[in-house]
């Protein structure tokens, strides 16, 4: 499995990165977790939009998911299929538009798995506030969303190799429904992560202040996610 950052800005694009997208592929099959604002753009990069497989939304908030409007319009350009796109059964009345010509609509539910071409997904049902789930994607990468500490997404990223999980604030100015870096770190020290590496990062904060505060208690390396950024796990 690969696994490349395309945005890994937190609310909003910073001046260095579009807002959450992870493009991850396996055989030729490319997923896609969140398309959030901004995305569409360097995910062109890495793919041609009429090569992405599907789209997996955490969920409805507009960082997460506001260019898959964008994606379509690039694949109703070259007579692509319907963008297959799973999600929370709110995201059709966040969207607004649900063309068929354009996407596929899927109610995910917990805990699956989904079989996504090659790939097997489990999900949690988080606590942020609203429909919101954690994605594992095969036995490595487990993906958080955005939430707050929950047993849930304990057991779903218990094991996992590569922890990509939300950095929203600093230990003590935490945002609620959100994982604090020092949250993030925790959490992989809990599931025996091998690597964990920090997204939602937040334009308008120390990112350095974020991986020194998670690093104290990971017992695991911590990257940054950064555009561009390429694993293999
Ligand atoms: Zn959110």
């Amino acid at each position: 499995m690969r696994f490349t950052v395309v945005g890994c800005a937190g609310s909003v694009p910073g001046p260095d990165s579009a807002s959450s997208c992870y493009l991850v592929e396996q055989d030729g099959y490319r997923l896609l977790l969140d398309l959030g604002t901004g995305s569409a753009g360097p995910l062109q990069r890495y793919c041609a939009p009429e090569q992405v497989d599907a789209v997996l939304v955490s969920h409805a908030h507009i960082d997460h998911y506001f260019d898959l409007n964008a994606l379509s319009y690039l694949r109703q350009r070259v007579g692509a299929a319907p963008l297959d796109v799973y999600g929370p059964a709110n995201l059709p009345a966040a969207l607004r538009w649900t063309d068929e010509a354009l996407l596929r609509l899927h109610t995910v539910t917990p805990p699956g798995p989904l079989a996504l071409g090659p790939l097997a997904v489990r999900l949690a049902a988080v606590e942020h506030g609203m429909e919101s789930y954690a994605y594992r994607v095969g036995d490595a990468l487990c993906y958080t969303g955005d939430t707050a500490p929950c047993a849930e997404l304990d057991k779903l990223a218990d094991g996992c190799a590569v922890l990509l999980a939300e950095a929203c604030g600093y230990e003590a100015d935490s945002v609620p429904r959100h994982l604090s870096a020092a949250d993030a770190g925790l959490l992989a020290a809990r599931a025996g992560a091998r690597l964990l590496v920090l997204t939602h990062l937040r334009s308008w904060l120390d990112h350095d202040r974020l991986l020194a505060e998670a690093a104290a208690v990971a017992g695991c390396p911590v990257v940054l996610a950064t555009p561009g950024l390429r694993l293999r796990a």
